[in-house]
């Protein structure tokens, strides 16, 4: 297993490209791969690849194929060994089940809808959804509620109460290498949800085992991601898992300054491709 003895020598970093295979590979992405590949040609090491599909209702496997394609048109090379989260779902409810053992989870029942009503009720205006704090409706509800409401067959989330976990975790920081130490800090993200209401587990949860159990000691990813670092270390400190370092990266932008998404077409590695780029083509553009 090569990153099994590359987490022996120490001195070797482990990097990993985790996409989620809900579209073609676009610029962005590229981007992002090309990065982690640079920390291993600067300092040794592994680079793995590791499909992130446990959202079953968005991930498809014509594009978890699009990306082996995309990635060794561009001439990545990658350990042998690709980590598949959609079959590991028992990793991740163990991990869960150390959490809740610790009475770090609840059950949360809120549909989008009760938690958007509740932060305007509040005063709020979320605009963009994925920037919600959740507002903590179910984190009051009685113990004899949370058992009759789960016994009764009503569909629930399980979220972490972020307060009590930095209460059991303790001051924990982590290591950006190019922001230096930061202190983990949970305000930005609140209650995250660990496991969703129709998988046994979430982004979160799924990232933070699997990034221990490969042995990876670098994580580079985008800085759109920093925000879920702090609930990666902390999850980490929870679940005693080994602590990487970090390294995110500035986001590739169009010549408008928008962010590459997947749906803009024209920017997918195989559109650039069949245009007639070469890979050299594209990762001279990007700096590489
Ligand atoms: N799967 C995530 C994505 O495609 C990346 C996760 C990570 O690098 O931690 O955005």
């Amino acid at each position: 297993m090569l990153w099994k003895s590359a987490i022996r020598n120490r001195k070797m970093i482990v990097t990993r490209f985790a996409p989620s295979p809900t579209g073609r590979l676009h610029l962005g992405h590229a981007f992002s791969a090309l990065f982690a590949e640079a920390a291993v040609k600067k300092e040794g090491g592994t680079f793995l690849l590791r499909i992130e599909d446990i959202d079953s209702t968005r991930c498809r496997q014509e594009f978890t194929e699009g990306i082996i394609e995309d990635l060794s048109w561009l001439g990545i090379q990658w350990s042998p060994e690709v980590v598949i989260q959609s079959e590991r779902l028992d990793l991740y409810a163990e991990a869960l089940g150390r959490l809740r053992e610790q009475g770090l989870l609840y059950p949360c029942f809120c549909t989008r809808k009760d938690i958007v009503r509740e932060i305007a009720a509040a005063g709020g205006a979320p605009h963009d959804q994925a920037d919600v704090v959740y507002p903590g409706i179910c984190r009051d509800l009685s113990e004899t509620l949370r058992r009759q409401r789960v016994a009764g067959g009503e569909a629930h989330a399980w979220r972490l109460d972020s307060r009590k976990a930095v209460e059991r975790a303790g001051e924990l920081n982590w290591t950006d290498l190019e922001l230096g130490t930061q202190r983990v800090c949970m305000d930005r993200l609140g209650d995250v949800v660990l496991a969703r209401k129709d998988i046994a587990g979430s982004y979160h949860l799924a990232v933070s085992v699997d990034d221990a159990g490969q042995g990876v000691t670098l994580v580079t990813r985008g800085e759109d991601l920093l925000g879920s670092t702090h609930v990666h270390r902390l999850l980490q400190g929870l679940l005693e898992l080994p602590v990487p370092q970090w390294h995110h990266h500035r986001l590739l932008r169009d010549a408008e300054g928008k962010r590459f998404a997947k749906r803009e077409e024209g920017m997918t590695l195989r559109a650039i491709r069949e245009s007639g780029k070469s890979a050299a083509d594209v990762r001279g553009d990007l700096g590489f």
